[in-house]
C-alpha cells in the first residue's frame, strides 16, 4: 500500500514533467483587444481589502473599462465555507470560472490546520492547477536604498506533496519534497531575464544544498547553468540560513538585488523581507505561468484580526500593490506607474497597521482615491 503511494506519486511527477517540457506560449497582452481581470475575495479580511482595491481599480481603469479593453469580473466561491462543503480546495466551478480569465486578482484564503479539516490550500492548488510556477515578490525600502526582487519556485520543492505524505506507523512521519530540472530551469530563467530586462546586476541563488544535496544540489546546480548563459550578470550563492541574517544585515543587505529560491525558503524569506518593508499589509506579489497569472497580498486572512473585530484596520495596500504588478503584466504600465506612485505617498502619510491607534482600511482608500 504504501509502496503503491509512493509509485503513484512518482508517475504523477513524470507526468508533470513530460508536460512542463511541451510549455505554453505565453499570452502577448500588448496586441490582446479585451482582458478579464477576474477577482475572488477569499475569507477573514479579504472581503474589505477587495473592496478597497476595487474602489481603486474601478476608478483607475475606468476608461478602459468603459472602452471594454477590460473587464472586471467577480468569481464567487473561493470560500472557507464552500470549499468544505464541496471538500475541494478550489471548487470545480469556481476553477473554471477562474480558467476563463486572462489573470485572477485574488484576496487571501483560509487553509485549516492539520485535524481541524484537512483541505488542501487554495493557493498551492490553483498555483498547481494553473501552473503559476513563478512567484515574484518585489521589496522596496527606497530610504535604505533596497531594491529587492524574489523569485519562488512556486510548483515544486516542500509543498507540491505537502499534503501527501505518509505516517509509515505510529512513530515515522514521512514528507516527500520534489525538484526537477523543467522546474528550476523556468525559474532560473524568469530570474534571469528579469535581471537582464531591468538592468540588475546580481541574481542570489538560495538553497540549502550542503545538506539537501539531492534536491537542492540540483537546484543550485541548474541555476548555475542558467546563469552562464547570462554572463553580464554575477551570481553569487548563498545558504537560506545565512540569508535570513543578512536580510537583517543593514551594512550588506541593499547590495542585493535579484534572489532565486526553492519553494519552502522563497515563502519564508520574503515574509521576513516584507516585514523589512513595512510589514506583511504592504507587500504584494504575483504568480506567472506561461497561460495564467495571479496575483495577491503576500498575507493570510487574518483571523485573529477578524475575531477582535478590527478587519476594518486591515492595510489593503498589499493588494493594492498586487494590482499594480497585475497592471505591469498586462501591460498597463502607464497606470501601474500612476497606481504605485500614489501608493508609496499614501504609506509615508497614513499608518494602517491593523491597530486601532492606526488609521482605517477606508482612510488610506480614500486618500488613494482623491489622488487618483
Ligand atoms: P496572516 O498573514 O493572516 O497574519 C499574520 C499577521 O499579519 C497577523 O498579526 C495579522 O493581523 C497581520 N496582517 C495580515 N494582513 C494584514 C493587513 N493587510 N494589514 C494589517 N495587518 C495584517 O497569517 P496567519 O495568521 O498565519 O494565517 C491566517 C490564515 O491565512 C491561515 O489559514 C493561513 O493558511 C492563511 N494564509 C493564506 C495566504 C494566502 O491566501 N495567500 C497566505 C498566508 C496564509
Amino acid at each position: 500500500m504504501m509502496l503503491e503511494h509512493i509509485e503513484n506519486l512518482i508517475s504523477e511527477q513524470i507526468k508533470r514533467v513530460e508536460n512542463m517540457k511541451k510549455g505554453e506560449k505565453p499570452i502577448d497582452f500588448a496586441t490582446k483587444e479585451q482582458i478579464v481581470i477576474g477577482y475572488c475575495s477569499g475569507d477573514g479580511i479579504g472581503p474589505t481589502i477587495m473592496d478597497a482595491t476595487m474602489l481603486v481599480l474601478n476608478k483607475l481603469l475606468s476608461a478602459q473599462i468603459q472602452s471594454g479593453k477590460v473587464i472586471l469580473k467577480q468569481i464567487d466561491g473561493l470560500t472557507i465555507e464552500n470549499r468544505i462543503e464541496k471538500q475541494q480546495a478550489v471548487p470545480t466551478d469556481v476553477l473554471a470560472e477562474i480558467k476563463k480569465c486572462d489573470v485572477l486578482l485574488k484576496g487571501p484564503t483560509t487553509t485549516p490546520s492539520k485535524g481541524e479539516n484537512n483541505i488542501e490550500s487554495a493557493n498551492v492548488a490553483l498555483r498547481r492547477e494553473l501552473d503559476l510556477y513563478a512567484n515574484v515578490r518585489p521589496v522596496v525600502l527606497k530610504e535604505e536604498g533596497i531594491d529587492w526582487i524574489f523569485f519562488r519556485e512556486n510548483t515544486e520543492g516542500a509543498y507540491i506533496l505537502g499534503s501527501k505524505g505518509i505516517n509509515v506507523n505510529e512513530d515515522i512521519a514521512l514528507d516527500f519534497r520534489i525538484i526537477t530540472t523543467p522546474g528550476v530551469e523556468r525559474i532560473a530563467r524568469s530570474a534571469y531575464e528579469y535581471a537582464r530586462a531591468n538592468n540588475k546586476k546580481r541574481v542570489t541563488i538560495v538553497t540549502k544544498a550542503n545538506i539537501l544535496k539531492t534536491t537542492d544540489g540540483k537546484f543550485l546546480d541548474i541555476c548555475t547553468k542558467i546563469a552562464q548563459q547570462y554572463p553580464e550578470i554575477k551570481t553569487d550563492d548563498y545558504f537560506v540560513d545565512i540569508i535570513a541574517a543578512k536580510l537583517i544585515d543593514e551594512h550588506e543587505r541593499a547590495d542585493f538585488e535579484v534572489f532565486v529560491l526553492p519553494n519552502l525558503y522563497g515563502d519564508i524569506i520574503t515574509d521576513e523581507a516584507a516585514q523589512i518593508q513595512g510589514g506583511v499589509g504592504t507587500a504584494g506579489s504575483a504568480n506567472i505561468g506561461d497561460k495564467y497569472a495571479m496575483f495577491e497580498a503576500v498575507h493570510g486572512s487574518a483571523p485573529r484580526l477578524v475575531e477582535a473585530g478590527l478587519a476594518e484596520y486591515a492595510n489593503p495596500s498589499s493588494l493594492i500593490k498586487a494590482s499594480e504588478i497585475m497592471l505591469r503584466h498586462i501591460n498597463l504600465i502607464d497606470k501601474a506607474d500612476k497606481l504605485i506612485e500614489i501608493l508609496e505617498e499614501a504609506n509615508q502619510k497614513i499608518k494602517v497597521t491593523g491597530n486601532k491607534e492606526n488609521s482605517t482600511c477606508s482612510e488610506i482608500t480614500e486618500y488613494i482615491l482623491e489622488r487618483l
